[in-house]
């Protein structure tokens, strides 16, 4: 996959260099371009903001550095172009899933009051929002963007099953889990987990996670197709008021 980045901060994308997603970047699995949005300032003072029409509070991003910055990237490598935004469509585990077969990405990471529209109109295919609550940039946003997809991506997470099992993946939360000490200030870790036996260790863990879903965001089971099982489970626990 091969993420653009439009950012008036790129050392924040330096982070980008550790764990899971540092090795694929090494093994070349994913290309990460930065642009430096200030390398195309208006002026030699390297203005790339300017105050709103109207008034107002803060400095808007002017369109014409964000138009000759998304220019200079090779229009086969640019490929759908998203504006990090709080006024942005949710992201979510589905999002991620979509955007990385798109290949190409380009992100803008905003800043200020945020970008001039007539840029957003004339060059951006989506807005992106992280959830609802108010950065300082879009540049953070950007960074869990590329993470969750990057989970996506063939041969980044060794397991792929693990990618599968995780949660929202399935639909469910997923449940606890345990490590070593088999006892921990005199918690046990739950007997069957020890057991070895692998049908009754799976079947724990799958009513784990529903347990875990119903109690903590019943609403994501209205978007799952539940087995007969699972719903005389839930109907159990509801019966018996176990909550
Ligand atoms: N005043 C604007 C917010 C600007 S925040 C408003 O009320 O809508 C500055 C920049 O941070 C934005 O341009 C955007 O790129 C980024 N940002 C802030 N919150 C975000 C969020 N929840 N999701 C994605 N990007 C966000």
């Amino acid at each position: 996959m091969n993420i653009n980045i439009i950012t008036l901060f790129p050392e924040i994308f330096k982070s980008l260099e550790f764990g899971l997603i540092g090795q694929a970047i090494d093994q070349k699995k994913i290309h990460i371009n930065i642009f430096n949005l200030r390398k195309n300032a208006i002026n030699s003072y390297g203005q790339v903001d300017d105050k709103p029409y109207g008034g107002g509070e803060g400095m808007v991003l002017m369109a014409e550095p964000l138009e000759r910055t998304i220019n200079s990237i090779p229009n086969i490598q640019k490929g759908y172009v998203i504006n990090m935004s709080p006024q942005g469509n949710n992201f979510s585990q589905s999002k991620a899933q979509e955007l990385v077969k798109k290949n190409n990405i380009t992100i803008i990471a905003g800043r200020y009051e945020g970008i001039d529209q007539r840029f957003i109109n004339q060059y951006v295919d989506e807005e992106i929002s992280t959830g609802d609550y108010i950065l300082s940039g879009g540049e953070f946003a950007a960074l869990i963007l590329i993470d969750a997809c990057s989970r996506f991506i063939p041969g980044v997470i060794g397991n792929k099953k693990s990618v599968d099992l995780d949660t929202f993946s399935n639909g469910l939360l997923k449940g606890p889990v345990f490590t070593r000490p088999e006892n921990f200030n005199d918690s046990q870790v739950p007997d069957v987990l020890l057991s070895g036996d692998h049908e009754r260790i799976k079947q724990w863990k799958e009513n784990k996670a529903l347990k875990r879903t119903f109690e903590r965001r019943p609403e994501l089971l209205n978007d799952i197709k539940l087995t007969k099982k699972q719903k005389k489970l839930l109907e159990e626990w509801v019966s018996k008021d176990i909550l």
